[in-house]
């Protein structure tokens, strides 16, 4: 006869026992990870380090742990302090933040930064109150903050934190309109006692046991308790409003290259998609119309056709209709400057960027 293997942790039946079994799962399972205070160091009364869980928190928004840690790495070695990366200029953060996208962070973290050096003496404030006041500082990044840096009871509702609760409690209706119903479920649970751990608990839950396509309930502290599971519906949820399809913009992107192999490059306005950052000299990007070739050339033609570049943003596809020019040393374009090559490719640019110098033969 097999015999069933009696679970090695604590398990939770009903939600009075929830918090418990999760800080036993987590001190036995917690990942490891640049940013984190582990539970033992975190029981030896180690204290996390506002400023690192801060820029954390704000490159996992939208990015995934794995492509994460090496950024992590490069600002924290860079900048240790919140106040040395206050000091930088703006440029030299966007440079360093080129690959991870949805630019309009990195300039809120930059700010964010210059707040916390100027108004608050180098120091994060410890309640989410406060830190929602903060640039770039949403309810989601303040309660995170506000329980694993300073180890106060705030609830923590990220992707994975969702997940669970939707499925511990059967939620049925769909996200975005259940987000309430949800947050007051993960309120409900949220202790006193560790809410640091607790929160990264529940979001270490949902990342490697309660994931989206086959949760590994066998191994979970809370399958007792799951209604999701025990009505066969847990895979399901949580169900999700279908999204509408997005609108495809159109654009021109003029790649020109000097006798002597520059590259016209502009910096984008400050505000806006991309604000700040290098691109290509283009046209205005128009949803549904491809805008016609009199709309902007930086230098007068001739411009060949380059073929095309396509890029999808959050909201909206883009197809850049690239063209591609040489021009003379003493060429004096209408905006933009002329970048030798090298550092051309070397430049921080936006991914649609580097798409479009590709399809006009620079890369
Ligand atoms: Fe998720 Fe399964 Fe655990 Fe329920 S029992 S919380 S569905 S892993």
């Amino acid at each position: 006869m097999v015999k069933t293997k009696k679970a090695q942790f604590r398990e939770a039946s009903n939600p009075e026992d929830m918090p418990a079994a999760m800080l036993d799962w987590y001190d036995r399972h917690a990942r490891t990870l640049p940013w984190r205070v582990s539970p033992e160091d975190r029981a030896r009364g180690v204290v996390p380090d506002p400023y690192r869980v801060w820029l954390s928190e704000v490159m996992l928004q939208q990015t995934t742990v794995a492509t994460v840690k090496a950024y992590f790495e490069r600002f924290t070695a860079r900048w240790p302090r919140v106040t040395d990366l206050a000091a930088e200029p703006q440029e030299e953060v966007l440079k360093e933040w080129a690959g991870l996208g949805y630019y309009a962070r990195a300039r809120n973290l930059h700010k964010c930064a210059q707040t916390v050096a100027a108004d608050h003496g180098g120091a994060f404030p410890d309640t989410e109150t406060a830190l929602l006041e903060l640039p770039g500082i949403g309810a989601y990044t303040a309660a995170a903050i506000a329980s694993i840096a300073f180890d106060r009871r705030a609830t923590v509702l990220d992707g994975n934190v969702e997940r669970v609760m939707a499925r511990l409690f059967a939620i049925k209706d769909p996200l975005p309109q259940s987000k309430k119903q949800l947050y007051a479920a993960a309120d409900t649970l949220t202790p006193d006692l560790r809410p640091g751990d607790y929160a990264q608990a529940v979001m270490d839950l949902g990342a490697t046991v309660c994931t989206p396509r086959k949760p590994a309930c066998g191994i979970c502290p809370l399958m007792p308790m799951c209604a999701g599971r025990q009505a066969g519906i847990a895979e399901t949820l949580p169900r999700k409003t279908p999204k509408k399809a997005k609108p495809t913009r159109y654009g021109i992107a003029w790649v020109a290259t000097r006798e002597d192999g520059a590259v016209l490059l502009n910096r984008r306005p400050q505000t806006g998609l991309l604000g700040g950052m290098m691109e290509v000299p283009g046209s205005d990007w128009i949803e549904g119309i491809v805008p016609a070739d009199t709309a902007g050339a930086p230098l007068d033609g001739p411009w060949d056709d380059a073929g095309e570049a396509r890029h999808t943003f959050t909201h909206f596809h883009l197809i850049l209709s690239v063209r591609r020019g040489r021009f003379a040393m003493n060429a004096e374009p209408e905006r933009g400057k002329w970048v030798h090559r090298k550092a051309a490719l070397a430049e921080a640019l936006p991914t649609v960027m580097k798409k479009a110098l590709k399809a006009g033969g620079v890369g």
